[in-house]
């Protein structure tokens, strides 16, 4: 298996610290609003990876945070007039229902930054009882060019680096900036400000510094060492490159040995931004489309590419996962009257013929998780299944097919195999023909069918533009 790895700019052989396991840390979201589907794609694509290295057997140590104190938590508890702690609990609860609508597996662990503050006071402390932080006036910095190798993920070299540029992201800017010693230093605590959440440390009543949280969660449940760290590429420099200085200057060891990030979504080729009016969350595309179909348009382009987000892409995600859901389907319909008896010398012959199909994904998803070529050898193999499995099959020849479509649209998360007459057209043509009833004042066949359609898991959702439905 093949991961590029953002720390040496190469394709590289997978060898894990422990054999048949996987320690992996994926940076997750800030919880001051709904996640966005650029957000989703961290989430889809690194889940994927994990699913992956279940399916080649590793067990699989699976940690992602919820940054829960920031500063743009706060302003949100301001503008709500709330606590920021519930603030940032209502959004942790909502982040994990989009999560269960994308089918992300539930992470070994899902730490919370305002939880884990006594490890992060101890780290600190480390840091400075070994002269890589410094305390001023209640503020500890890292003095970053203590730490050798600062630079070598983001491929940069410190003496070019712009001091202070793209924190602001994460709001780490503090007052009387001018106290530091080098202006390339970075906060790991700060003090409150009037209002604010606060904890009690050695240096002031204050919070952490983002960049802190993570070294110590990846270090608290997964070790000094890590296989994999992953992200966002926005979070190369400086987040991870500030991870690496913390965890390296405190533990003594390297950090992570591959690092990954993905790339960016797009939206019609722009930047997704409020300002620009582009902006969907996980939930507005959830009224529009099963998420299912999110998580397969997100799947469609290898994690490294940039993927564009557009109405038409969407659809054809649609009509792509739709045509292996139709696939399935027939193959229950030929399952339900097929003859229980072996498969024929020509059936099996044909059987081991479609093994080409796994051996394409494993090839795909060996190269650097390439979920595009992958999901094609999906395709291949349902176009095989439509050529060769007919009503004069046997079960052990079309079970042996469906077997395999569900094995591999597994591994990306995607379930295949839905009730029958359940396929998007199907709920709603159903859908339609209630309008019509309803229409006609025909309120029993109107409540019948909603009911034929809860009993199938169809949620119907009446709003001002129209009904819309889900997947329960
Ligand atoms: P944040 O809450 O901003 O820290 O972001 C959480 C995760 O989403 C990080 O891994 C980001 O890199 C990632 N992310 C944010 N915006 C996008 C986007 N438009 N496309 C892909 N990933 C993104
Ligand atoms: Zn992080």
């Amino acid at each position: 298996m093949k991961i590029y790895n953002t720390l040496t700019r190469q394709k590289e052989t997978f060898v894990p610290i422990e054999p048949g396991k996987v320690k992996m840390y994926v940076c997750g979201p800030t919880v001051y609003n709904l996640i966005h589907i650029g957000n989703a794609r961290p989430m889809i694509v690194f889940d994927t990876v994990r699913r992956y290295f279940e399916y080649k057997g590793y067990k699989v140590d699976y940690v992602s945070n919820f940054t829960d104190v920031d500063d743009k938590i706060i302003k949100e508890a301001i503008l709500e007039n709330k606590p920021a702690a519930e603030i940032s609990e209502h959004y942790i609860n909502e982040c994990k229902k989009d999560m269960a609508g994308m089918n992300i597996e539930p992470a070994t662990k899902n730490p919370r930054a305002t939880q884990e503050i006594s490890g992060m006071i101890d780290m600190i402390q480390t840091l400075i009882d070994t002269g890589h932080a410094y305390e001023k006036n209640g503020t500890v910095y890292y003095r970053t060019r203590s730490f050798p190798g600062y630079g070598k993920l983001s491929h940069k070299n410190i003496d070019d680096l712009e001091p202070g540029h793209r924190d602001e992201k994460h709001a780490l800017k503090v007052d009387g900036a001018g106290e530091k010693e080098d202006p390339l230093d970075f906060v790991l605590w700060k003090p409150k400000k009037e209002g604010e959440p606060f904890w009690k440390s050695p240096w002031s009543e204050g919070r952490p510094g983002w960049h802190i949280e993570c070294s110590v969660m990846a270090r608290r449940y997964l070790g000094n060492t890590i296989d994999i760290h992953a992200g966002g590429e926005d979070l190369v420099f400086p987040h991870h490159e500030n991870e690496i200085a913390q965890s390296e200057a405190a533990n003594g060891v390297p950090f992570a040995h591959y690092w990954m990030h993905n790339a960016f979504l797009n939206i019609n080729n722009k930047k997704m931004s409020k300002s620009l009016g582009n902006f969907f969350t996980v939930r507005d595309i959830s009224r529009r489309y099963d998420l299912q179909v999110l998580r397969f348009f997100m799947l469609s382009a290898q994690y490294r590419s940039p993927i564009n987000f557009s109405d038409e892409l969407m659809e054809s995600a649609k009509v792509g996962l739709d045509r292996i859901r139709t696939a399935v389907t027939h193959l229950n319909e030929i399952l339900a009257d097929a003859p229980d008896t072996p498969a024929t010398p020509s059936e099996q012959e044909k059987l081991t013929e479609a093994g080409k199909f796994t051996e394409a994904f494993e090839t795909a998803m060996d190269d650097d998780f390439n979920t595009a070529d992958a999901i094609t050898a999906v395709f291949e193999l349902v176009r095989f299944a439509n050529m060769n499995a007919d009503e004069g099959s046997t079960k052990a020849f079309a079970g042996g097919l469906k077997e395999q479509i569900l094995k591999l649209t597994g591994v990306l998360g995607i379930d295949a195999e839905i009730e029958e007459g359940l396929l998007d057209d199907a709920v709603e043509k159903l859908i339609e023909e209630r309008q019509a009833a309803r229409r006609a004042k025909n309120y029993k066949r109107a409540d019948e069918i909603r009911d034929e359609l809860a009993g199938k898991g169809i949620i119907l959702e009446d709003t001002r533009e129209g009904v819309r439905w889900k997947r329960a």
